[in-house]
């Protein structure tokens, strides 16, 4: 087994699996797009820049929330993207500015930093010097998170199972453990035509520590992909981290809904500014937890459209009991719908009536 920086206060990424399930938030770019502090289209994280205590902020309640990894927010914090939006020169202080938040926030709390790369939205199997350009923007950001002294790097989103490959292989030559996954898109395969399991595979056999889906797709249609990944990938832990919305075998995906109930939808979907009424309540975001548990999967989270309520819904399912738990419901004592003899009789019964 290779790498991991193991700092004397905290055990290693590989080691906490090795003893139980473990818990990492995402989802950072589509909270702060709620919260008033990113730009929906573009989604490139500048408000590490503009507003770092918002990231930092946000960073403590997931971990608050039962969270075992801080990621740093890098997420698209890559050169194509910056390209785009005309701030190449905001790469490098991006990716550090990011990588220091997290990095306050996981010492404080004991939970384990993660560095990030992602799609990069240009790969092209044929095109060489795409796939150049492609290994030197993971280089780069590898390079920061090394420099940041993370315990492992998160590879997520990929539709090309060779971008993640090469993500993978980035993060090897930083001698850095791995968790890369893959974005399934509705076809149920990925953009070169690999069955999710294969590809899993395919990344278990180049050396991923953990490998499985981020993004994209809810827990209903997350789930029937899970059993096939274990199976493919013999002792590798396989990581699950959907989107929490109510995708269905028709929708799959959260960018394939349809809302019925509303037509004055800007692009006429509700993805990815108007998908409130899809969102998943804690309760389903327990159901899942337990499913995938019993598929065989170790590494759990969510994504795009994650809130600290559903963070914490995930860690309980797996036995955990963070800080947050302190105020999980307890409805005994609701003034109308409870049942706790110290009612008073005239409060007691009403709930019926609301
Ligand atoms: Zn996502």
């Amino acid at each position: 087994m290779p790498h991991t920086a193991v700092s004397d206060h905290r055990l290693g990424l590989l080691q906490r699996l090795a003893s139980g399930p473990v818990v990492c938030a995402e989802g950072y770019l589509f909270e702060l797009e709620r919260r008033g502090y990113l730009q929906a289209g573009a989604f490139v994280p500048e408000v590490v820049m503009e507003h770092p205590d918002k990231v930092v902020q946000l960073h403590r309640e997931f971990v608050h929330a039962g969270s075992d990894v801080v990621e740093a927010f890098t997420y698209y914090a890559h050169r194509e993207k910056l390209r785009v939006i005309g701030k190449e020169d905001l790469l490098e202080p991006m990716n550090r500015q990011a990588l220091a938040l997290a990095s306050q926030v996981a010492a404080d709390s004991g939970a384990l930093l993660a560095g990030n790369v992602c799609n990069t939205n240009i790969y092209d199997h044929d095109d060489a010097q795409a796939r150049r350009q492609i290994g030197a923007m993971f280089a780069e950001q590898i390079g920061w998170a090394a420099e940041g002294r993370v315990d492992f790097v998160i590879g997520e989103t990929f539709w090309f199972a060779e971008e993640a490959l090469m993500a993978l292989e980035a993060i090897q030559r930083a001698a850095l453990p791995s968790v890369i996954t893959l974005a399934a898109h509705r076809s149920g395969v990925t953009r070169e035509g690999w069955t999710y399991a294969e590809a899993c595979r395919r990344l278990v056999d180049a050396g991923a520590d953990v490998v499985g889906l981020n993004c994209t797709r809810g827990p209903a249609t997350m789930l029937p992909l899970l059993d096939d990944i274990v199976a493919a990938v013999g002792d590798t832990p396989v990581a699950a981290l959907p989107v929490p919305y109510r995708t269905t075998p028709a929708e799959p995906t959260f960018q394939s809904l349809r809302d019925p109930h509303y037509d004055g939808l800007p692009g006429g979907v509700p993805f990815p500014t108007a998908l409130d009424p899809f969102v998943c309540n804690r309760y389903e975001i327990a159901d899942f937890t337990i499913a995938a548990r019993e598929a065989g999967v170790r590494y759990f989270g969510l994504c795009c459209g994650a809130a600290p309520h559903h963070v914490r819904s995930m860690a309980e399912a797996l036995g955990m009991a963070p800080p947050a738990s302190r105020y999980s419901s307890d409805m005994s004592k609701h003034a109308f719908l409870g049942s706790d003899t110290a009612l008073a009789p005239q409060e007691a019964g009403i709930g019926s009536k609301l």
